[in-house]
């Protein structure tokens, strides 16, 4: 696709077919402004001369939680030994891998699975950074080195992100010390807040936005948490305008329950919703493990579940709430957490899956948001991950409309799993059938970064982080 310039730098697109905030449009013209942002869209008349987007148009999706160095990790960790494995032998096995990483190595892993979440139809990603520290557990000459190599993975391939500098000040609940793989996440408040000012002063313009990650109850005793929480809220105004957004893992495991209630006599998401300002620029991810009235409590505060389904079932965490938490009107977003498998799709299907498993029915997602007539589950899947993706990383995406930046996939018509569809069948079939070929070009903040499948920097990405696992292996 070739670029049309029209007066003041914009580009006028027209999509075959398009999921404008009023439903699907044909012949829809989307008109992208030269700052990235969509000028005026709707089925308009006047636009023959515009540029043809031969395909189906959505938003991009949100990847509202990620830890890139993990994609080094992911497959790697499949191996009974024997000892009951779970969650926490898995956290070890996390920890002996980050011992290994230097500052390059940390910057290729995070390139290629960038990549690949483009290619997968994500284009914006909440990063929860908390690896901040050199091996021995020393600040690098520049503090913020990591940061800054989070910032350049994205910057090379062009996906948006929402920077998350994370807190993480002690080894678990009762101020244990950090040990082992620990000592390279060590950062106080103070420390994030700086990182979240050199983010904001970083050359990435309105594709990158930050924000504070507090890691967990665990990791964040409650004077930390609070000067965290103030110390953010008293940087004044984001760039653009925008909310800067708090996330933090709540209630993954029931052995975290269980610590939580020895320690400080309640339940983990009740104690931090009794203790934080949770509202709706917050993301718990994960929330796994909340009883019924702890589901009620965080959809009344319109923060946003932050959902890593695949994550979860690799790890064996065990399945959210989703049918009583969509009953309580909760708002929620997925993300790729530990990359086991990069791809929106993997995740809807197996949070729906997770759901029919354990209930014996089917399209649970969508008739749990009730109502009359028929609702199509991928349509209702990726309507949540949208609206919910947007609040969660305190950008303007999640839509093709004025005002949002110009984040955008297309869907191949042609493609074997989507071919005669139309409408919601396209998104049924994309999320529940194929191998997720469908994604044939994609656009973040105005710029096309896949062309029919090609990203211009894919290869030399590619190469260099099969240069750093060979060498780490
Ligand atoms: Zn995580």
């Amino acid at each position: 696709m070739s670029a049309n310039q029209a007066p003041g730098g914009a580009v006028i697109y027209r999509a075959d077919l398009a999921l404008l905030p009023g439903g699907w449009t044909s012949e829809a013209v989307l008109e992208v402004r030269a700052d990235g942002y969509f000028g005026r869209v709707g089925a308009l008349a006047g636009a023959e001369s515009a540029v043809r987007i031969p395909g189906v148009v959505v938003p991009g999706v949100p990847n509202a939680h990620s830890h890139a160095f993990q994609r080094g990790l992911a497959g790697r960790a499949e191996k009974a030994d024997g000892s009951g494995d779970d969650f926490w032998g898995w956290r070890n096995v996390m920890y002996r891998f980050v011992q290994q990483l230097d500052p390059e190595d940390v910057e290729a892993l995070a390139a290629q699975v960038y990549l690949e979440m483009l290619r997968a139809g994500y284009t914006s990603v909440a990063e929860f950074h908390y690896l901040h520290r050199d091996r021995s557990g020393a600040s690098y000459a520049d503090p913020n080195e990591l940061t800054r190599r989070i910032l350049r993975a994205a910057h090379s391939v062009g996906i948006r992100v929402t920077l998350l500098p994370t807190v993480y000040v002690r080894g678990g609940f009762g101020d244990g010390p950090l040990e082992g793989g620990q000592i390279r996440f060590r950062m106080d408040a103070e420390g994030a807040l700086e990182a979240v000012r050199e983010i904001e002063s970083s050359t990435g313009g309105a594709l990158v936005h930050a924000g504070l990650g507090l890691h967990s109850l665990r990791a964040v005793g409650l004077p930390e948490m609070r000067a965290a929480v103030a110390g953010l809220a008293a940087l004044g105004s984001a760039p653009y305008g925008r909310v800067r957004p708090v996330h933090i893992h709540v209630a993954e495991q029931t052995g975290e329950v269980r610590a939580s209630l020895r320690w400080v006599g309640s339940r983990p998401v009740d104690y931090l919703l009794d203790h934080a300002p949770v509202a709706r620029n917050w993301c718990l991810v994960h929330a796994t493990h909340m009883s019924e009235s702890e589901v009620r409590r965080v959809a009344a505060t319109r923060a946003v579940a932050g959902l890593c389904p695949t994550t979860e079932a690799n790890l064996g965490d065990g399945l959210f709430r989703i049918q009583e938490y969509l009953a309580a009107g909760g708002n929620w977003a997925i993300g790729s957490d530990s990359q086991i498998t990069v791809a929106p799709t993997d995740e809807l299907r197996t949070l729906e899956y997770g759901q029919r498993l354990r209930l014996r029915k089917r399209n649970l997602i969508a008739s749990g948001l009730g109502g009359r007539g028929v609702h199509s589950s991928g349509r209702a899947l990726l309507d949540g991950a949208w609206r919910g993706g947007a609040l969660a990383l305190g950008q303007e995406i999640g839509a093709l409309a004025p005002g949002r930046v110009a984040d955008l996939l297309v869907l191949d018509p042609d493609d074997p799993s989507l071919v005669g569809l139309a409408g919601d069948d396209v998104l049924d079939a994309w999320v529940f059938s194929g191998p997720g070929a469908a994604v044939r070009d994609v656009m973040v903040g105005g710029q096309w970064v896949i062309t029919n499948g090609r990203h211009g920097a894919g290869e030399g990405v590619t190469e260099r982080f099969r240069a750093t696992m060979k060498r780490l292996a």
